[in-house]
């Protein structure tokens, strides 16, 4: 990489709040995050992240989405899954919920709280429970709605997550423990990455309607379903309580 070329992207790395204040359309945040993204992975070559690594759409990461993101995925999976598709990603979302609805339900009422230090022992207790499931979307190992997937998605291994007075790497724990160990060898703790929590703020504020509520992508699909099939609008608030107690 160039000198210049190196200074753009710190510079821009350094002024993301600039640009994401100047983001008009959840696409511009989404083009914002895969920019930003790039630019620390080239700042950083031990983070793991570019090798098309999927385990963060396993297990324990169950992103949490916004309505007008939630909007895109559907609109995605009407315009570009074929009927088969739809029908098969209904089922084997249905097989990972039901037999663990209330685990499901708690990363929801988790999602729900501030983020600070009881947030993140909420997640690591409820998450820890759900390492035998995976995202819907993952099929053949790779991300069916890649256009059009989350903003949290796109924010894996180059963005900080503040939870109260508590930063870190907004990555998995491999990948946490190696920045440690970075940054033990360079003798401080400053790294230069964007800040996961102002994108989500502006995501919340910015393009989505007052008090929004934000869940997983297994409970909007279930809770977009008629009659077994997707319906055709997306619902930005639907009746998440008349869902909670229910099979789907
Ligand atoms: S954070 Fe970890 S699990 Fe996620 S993409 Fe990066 S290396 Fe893979
Ligand atoms: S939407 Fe795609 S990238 Fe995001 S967790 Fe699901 S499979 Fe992974």
């Amino acid at each position: 990489m160039q000198v210049s070329e190196t200074r753009q992207k710190m510079n821009r790395v350094q002024q993301f709040r600039l640009y994401l204040d100047n983001t008009q359309s959840l696409d511009d945040v989404y083009n914002l995050l895969n920019q930003l993204s790039s630019d620390v992975l080239d700042m950083y070559p031990h983070i793991a992240c570019r090798t098309q690594c999927n385990s963060c759409c396993k297990g324990t990461s169950m992103p949490a989405i916004t309505p007008a993101e939630w909007a895109k995925v559907h609109d995605y999976l009407l315009r570009f899954y074929t009927e088969e598709q739809r029908e098969a990603l209904i089922t084997r979302t249905r097989e990972m919920y039901n037999p663990r609805k209330a685990l499901y339900w708690g990363v929801h009422d988790t999602i729900q709280q501030p983020a600070n230090m009881d947030k993140l022992r909420s997640f690591r207790e409820v998450l820890t429970q759900l390492t035998d499931t995976q995202c819907p979307m993952l099929v053949n190992e790779t991300c069916s709605v890649y256009m059009s997937r989350p903003a949290k998605c796109r924010a894996h291994g180059g963005f900080l997550y503040v939870f109260g007075e508590y930063t870190q790497l907004h990555a998995c724990e491999s990948e946490v423990e190696k920045m440690e160990i970075k940054l033990k060898e360079q003798g401080s703790r400053n790294v230069l990455m964007p800040v996961w929590n102002d994108f989500e703020a502006r995501i919340v504020e910015k393009f989505n309607e007052p008090n929004a509520t934000s869940t997983i992508l297994p409970i909007w699909l279930l809770t977009h379903l008629h009659k077994g099939e997707l319906i055709e609008d997306a619902v930005a608030e639907p009746d998440f309580e008349a869902f909670r107690e229910k099979d789907m």
